[in-house]
């Protein structure tokens, strides 16, 4: 194969150097532009695998050239392609949806056998580029998240009501998994429910800063066995009267029992009234 007949040239120049197309015997510059059109269209036909395997051959051969011509075409018709993409995106993105429609398998099919091939290789980048992104992506997901709330709850249910035995499963495993990040959930919950401020508190934080003792008896409490104490009771104490906040400022470590002796002097009080 010479490389000259591997040359980009307009195709009836290019199919007329194979010696086999009506190019080659003159004939192309009596037929009309239709005419014309119909013999190109019909030898490519007759050829087409011929004419796939050339090409990829000579794409192959000049990888680097084609990619530098082709980088350059599009760094000299930058501002051009913009107008054209924005005049016919509508065009475009239609076109691209019905190819990928048609060739749906395919498609698949070589995508998954390339990530399969390049795993490692795709992982590395991805967590490269998450890195470099990280402020970007976290802003982007809010943002889509906020824009999508209704959506994504529905999913949720949706999700939720199909994978019910599973969902089960995996949460009764994490709870034992993360029992302190369970009770912080259980807290939190029980507040909202009481229509309390509500922050997210961590027991662990909040063990650590009053240093394991009781703030009602100052004693140490058993690490495995405290309770988050409200400061002010999440519940009002007088009818109308305002509950106390689910936060760090509201909450502190305390025995069960001291906990409860609070509980029951607090209500006792509230019978007073
Ligand atoms: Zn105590």
């Amino acid at each position: 194969m010479t490389k000259q007949t591997l040359s980009v040239a307009p195709v009836p120049f290019r199919l007329g150097v194979l010696g086999h197309s009506p190019a080659a015997t003159g004939e192309v510059l009596a037929m009309t532009k239709a005419e014309q059109a119909a013999s190109v269209a019909a030898y490519y036909q007759s050829h087409k695998t011929q004419i796939k395997t050339q090409r990829a051959a000579h794409r192959k051969a000049h990888k680097t050239e084609i990619a530098a011509s082709k980088a350059a075409w599009y760094k000299a018709h930058r501002a051009e392609r913009a107008v054209y993409l924005k005049v016919h995106k509508a065009e475009i993105a239609a076109r691209a949806a019905a190819w990928y429609k048609a060739h749906k398998d395919e498609n698949i099919t070589r995508s998954t056998a390339y990530y399969e091939a390049h795993k490692a290789e795709i992982a590395v980048r991805r967590r490269a580029y998450l890195k470099i992104n990280k402020v970007r992506i976290a802003a982007y997901g809010k943002a889509w998240y906020k824009a999508h709330k209704i959506q994504m709850a529905k999913w949720h249910v949706a999700y939720y009501e199909t994978h019910r035995a599973k969902e089960i499963a995996r949460a009764a495993t994490y709870r034992k998994a993360h029992p302190d990040k369970y009770r912080d959930h259980c807290a939190k919950r029980r507040a909202l429910k009481r229509g309390a401020f509500v922050e997210r508190v961590s027991r662990v934080v909040v063990f650590e800063r009053d240093q394991g003792r009781c703030h009602l008896c100052g004693k140490k409490v058993d690490p495995n066995n405290w309770h988050l104490d409200h400061i002010i009771p999440l519940s009002p104490l007088t009818p109308g009267g305002k509950g106390g906040e689910h936060s760090y400022r509201n909450v502190a470590v305390s025995h069960p029992i001291c906990n409860q002796r609070k509980h029951n002097k607090l209500t006792g009080q509230l019978r007073l009234f």
